[in-house]
């Protein structure tokens, strides 16, 4: 070889040996989170998700990407999908028993430690082959949920929050709507794009929703429970209750090395022992709304005053943590879910006197207490508002009755169908958007039904969440009613069928006469007497003529 020849070659060699060496390097080098690279100053903005996810992508193929919703401020919502193989579609998963469980963060994009540990997690699972998920499981993550409400990070938001120094973002989305108030009306995208792209298209098995908590002192960094509302089916409940709570307590102590407890608040700060109250149980909650639809449901929610680190840690351990449980568990969370399902069809084919659908609810203590691991407070009087509650350095622990079981105060008898004979198109495109099956009536039909006369109407004095809110009382009475053809016919015996007797049952706390979507019908046009609410309960199961709604 002549000289220039050879010296050409060993360049040429060495741009290789260079282009191959950072290759490798690249591919080593795992991606870090915005949060880990800051030394925990700061949080991730959608960009970074973004080129996270990407860096990932390019790294290995046991991870696809999905589009969740375009969110108001034309942010495209990523919906990550883990599986070995991936699943290409939801089709691939029909002769395989993999689980699909679903992880989301961000919800409140003040409380952003989820986000950031379910990054981490996606990476260390793709990137660890040694660690066993991926046989039995198929994850979902949605990181960044609320991406509007993320990208107007500020210090100043969530100033009792213990970081991160640099800000987090806003508890709305870009509609000034709270999502974790929105599973009912399905008004926003982020919503709407749930129910649409993850629930009915992937149908997991669980929903894990990440926050942050805005209460109570406590030690333990990590609080977590289960959906509440007793309308849901009862034996997820109970399983979630007493059976995976409290194993997912033990794990997260003894392998992750972290303290938690079930999520609450003291009823009284004065006086800390009268009790630890769970969340609300009104479906607008994500967590119940997944309860009725017979899946099941974790709310975590991470201690706002430990720092951030702690925090992110924290709900990252969670994340594992369930992940072992739902790994260890699958066929038997399979065979809960299935059952679930097939009990509500089977209520719903023919109800009996015992099947009630409770309409007003009231909290108990379960027979365990919960044991907390609090300080002495303070309590500063105020003058004309709230005292100020403040921590002590005396650590106290607290023994307490857990407010975490809501029972029916009162219930009606569950329905075998309802009856919506004014096929209003917007009631009709909401029950759709939920995935309830509707159908409608080919013939007219005379049916005995019961009515809801209404004898009072309150809308809500104060605006919630852009609505003056129904609250109604009235009668019922049984009445022989001609039925148009067309009339639609929400069957209860659905999967949904619990769900579609949250959203119609005029009593309902939070259906869709709450959220004022029957509002034009309350009122008959000429005088002063209040209407009857237009869904009619066939109580009987009976043989109607009618076809599927599409
Ligand atoms: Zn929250």
């Amino acid at each position: 070889m002549k000289s220039w020849t050879k010296y050409a070659y060993k360049i040429f060699c060495f741009i290789a040996l260079s282009s191959l060496l950072a290759n490798v390097t690249r591919a080593q080098q795992r991606p870090m989170t915005v949060a880990e690279s800051s030394n925990f100053t700061a949080t991730s903005r959608y960009a970074d998700v973004m080129e996270f996810i990407r860096e990932l992508q390019s790294q290995t193929s046991l991870i696809r990407v999905e589009t969740l919703c375009l969110s108001t401020e034309g942010r495209a919502v990523p919906l990550i999908i883990i599986g070995n193989p991936v699943p290409s579609s939801p089709l691939a998963l029909k002769t395989d028993k993999k689980l699909v469980v679903y992880f989301q963060a961000n919800i409140h994009a003040g409380e952003v430690e989820g986000k950031e540990a379910s990054l981490m997690l996606a990476r260390d699972i793709l990137l660890n082959s040694k660690l066993p998920y991926l046989d039995k499981l198929v994850i979902l993550i949605a990181p960044i949920f609320n991406a509007d409400g993320n990208e107007k990070i500020s210090p100043n938001n969530r100033p009792d929050q213990a970081g991160p120094e640099k800000g987090v973002g806003v508890r709305h989305n870009g509609q000034n709507l709270d999502l974790n108030r929105d599973s009912m009306k399905l008004e926003s995208p982020e919503l709407q794009g749930l129910v649409q792209n993850v629930l009915m298209r992937w149908d997991p098995v669980l929903l894990v929703d990440c926050h942050t908590t805005d209460g109570s002192y406590h030690e333990e960094p990590v609080t977590f429970c289960w959906g509440l509302n007793p309308d849901g089916d009862a034996s997820i409940i109970k399983y979630q209750r007493e059976k995976m709570v409290p194993d997912i307590i033990k794990t997260l102590a003894e392998k992750y090395n972290t303290l938690s407890i079930p999520y609450g608040d003291f009823r009284d700060f004065r006086n800390p022992e009268k009790g630890w109250e769970a969340y609300s149980h009104q479906p607008r909650f994500m967590t119940n709304y997944i309860t009725l639809r017979n899946r099941l449901a974790i709310l975590n929610e991470n201690y706002n005053h430990a720092d951030f680190k702690t925090r992110v840690l924290g709900c990252y351990n969670l994340l594992f943590a369930i992940l072992d449980y739902c790994h260890g568990h699958s066929e038997e969370i399979s065979y809960l879910v299935a059952e679930a399902d097939r009990k509500t069809i089977q209520k719903g084919l023919s109800p009996t006197s015992q099947d009630a659908f409770g309409v007003e609810f009231e909290i108990k203590p379960l027979p365990e207490k919960v044991t907390v691991q609090g300080w002495e407070m303070e309590v500063i009087p105020r003058e004309g508002t709230w005292p100020e509650i403040k921590k002590t350095d005396k650590k106290r622990t607290l023994i307490m009755p857990y407010f975490a079981d809501y029972l029916p105060k009162r219930s009606v008898p569950f329905p075998y169908a309802y009856l919506l004979p004014g096929a209003d198109s917007e009631v009709i495109k909401k029950l759709l958007q939920h995935g309830l099956i509707l159908e409608k009536l080919t013939k007219t039909a005379t049916l005995e039904v019961e009515s809801f006369r209404l004898k009072e109407v309150k809308a809500s004095e104060r605006l919630f969440q852009g609505h003056r809110t129904n609250e109604v009382k009235g009668e019922y009475s049984v009445e022989q009613r001609e039925f148009p053809t067309g009339t639609i016919v929400v069957m209860t015996a659905q999967p949904l069928g619990n769900l579609a007797a949250y959203l119609l049952e005029p009593e309902s706390d939070d259906g869709l006469l709450v959220w004022n979507f029957f509002d034009r019908y309350l009122v008959p046009q000429w005088g002063r007497e209040l209407g009857i609410y237009p869904v009619y309960r066939l109580l009987k199961s009976m043989n109607l003529a009618k076809e599927i709604l599409r």
